[in-house]
Order: structure tokens, then sequence, then C-alpha cells
């Protein structure tokens, strides 16, 4: 069941790609909203989570760990996993086995914290599939389109789409108890993903009431599931 909603929301973030990838507004709707569901969830579920109890004194440096790791893998990804890319006219410098190695690794994280469970959706879950809809967005929209070569993008795609089921499976064999430590890991990397699209000035820093509009409904409905649970 986890595994299958892994694999669709590539499927879904894909399709939408490849056939909206040219309407940029839509294309920057779903990035915001999704955004917001994102930072929100890190904050209203995956912190408590990780902070709670006092057994694991130094977990906050594994969140800032996750941030600094997300910056490096950035440099390999041109910013692919936080569902843009804003280095048109660039195309051509993407080196394949860079951007297939950035994307992996960082999918191939998130789908550690996912072993282990029972199979429930879990708000971490949720994240994961929704978080992986802007980044097949883009993927379907530019791996698939005219400008790159479509077999490595269908390769790059397949493997993004195998990397954290891959960690997932691989994580029932890790440690338990290093469980924790890598759910902060990935709380910093959504938390570093989430605050670049988010505070990623506009132009002329305008304010974008559209953008802060979608920010809030995403916000808006990672909070109703959140008090729709208990913990
Ligand atoms: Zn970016
Ligand atoms: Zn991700």
């Amino acid at each position: 069941m986890v595994y299958l909603l892994l694999i669709s929301s590539v499927v879904i973030g894909v399709s939408l790609g490849y056939f909206f990838g040219h309407q940029q507004k839509l294309a920057k709707r779903i990035l915001v909203l999704s955004t917001g569901f994102l930072l929100s969830l890190t904050v209203l579920e995956i912190f408590p989570e990780v902070f709670k109890g006092d057994s694991h004194h130094n977990i906050g440096i594994w969140v800032l760990g996750g941030v600094l790791l997300q910056l490096i893998l950035e440099s390999l990804t041109k910013g692919f996993e936080h569902g843009h890319f804003h280095h048109h006219g660039d195309e051509k410098n993407i080196f394949p086995i860079a951007l297939i190695a950035g994307m992996c690794i960082h999918a191939f994280i998130e789908g550690v914290p996912l072993s282990n469970t029972t199979g429930e959706i879990t708000p971490y879950l949720q994240g994961i599939f929704v978080h992986n809809i802007p980044i097949s967005f883009v993927m379907g929209a530019f791996l698939l389109g005219h400008h790159f070569n479509k077999k490595i993008g269908f390769a790059v795609i397949l493997l993004f789409a195998l990397a954290s089921p891959l960690g997932m499976l691989l994580g029932n064999y890790f440690n338990p108890d290093w469980q924790i430590y890598i759910l902060a890991l990935v709380s910093g990397i959504f938390l570093h993903i989430s605050s670049v699209i988010i505070f990623e000035s506009n132009k002329n820093h305008k304010l974008d009431i559209e953008k802060i509009i979608f920010v809030l409904i995403g916000i808006g409905i990672a909070y109703l599931g959140h008090l729709a649970h208990h913990h």
C-alpha cells in the first residue's frame, strides 16, 4: 500500500507535468500549495515527533544537517527536488549522472523513515506523497519535454520513483534507533525545501497575493489534518 502510494505520487506528478507543464501558472500554484502543506506538516507533525522526549539530546544537529545536506544536493540537481527549475537556458549544463545521484540520494533518505511502519497513512507519508508531486511535475515537464533526451529522462524518473521505496525497504535492516535521526535529517531537508519556495523573493519583492493565498490553503489543509488525529 505504501509502495503503491509512493509510486503513484510520481506517476501523477509526471503525467501532470507532461500534459500541463507549459502552464506556468498551474505549475506555480501546485508548487506553492504543496509547499505550504509540506512546511506545515514539518512544523506541526514531524518536529514534535523528532523533539519529543529528552533521550536524543543532540537531535537538533541532525535537523541542521538535513538543511545542509539539501543545500549540497541542490548543487547536483539544480533545484529539481524542491519542484522548480529556475535556470532557464542552462538546460544543457545538467549532467544526468549528477541529477540522478542527487535525486536518488534525496528520495532514498526520505523513504527510510517509512520503514518499520504498519502501513497506515501517516502524516509523514502524506507529506512525501504531496512533496513528490511538484518534483515529478518538473520531471514530466522538463525531462520528457523536447529539450531533453527522452530515454535519459525516463531513466531518471524511473530511478527517482524507485529510490524512496528502496529506502523504505532497506530501512528495515537499519538499527531502529537510527530511525529518529533519519527523520530529523528529513525534517531539515523539508524545512530547507519549503523555505526556499516560500521565502524566495519574487521580482522587486512585490507582494504576491496569489502566492500567499495558495500557501495559506496548504497550511489550512495540513492544519485540518492535524486537528483530525491524535498523537
Ligand atoms: Zn530552486
Ligand atoms: Zn523529497
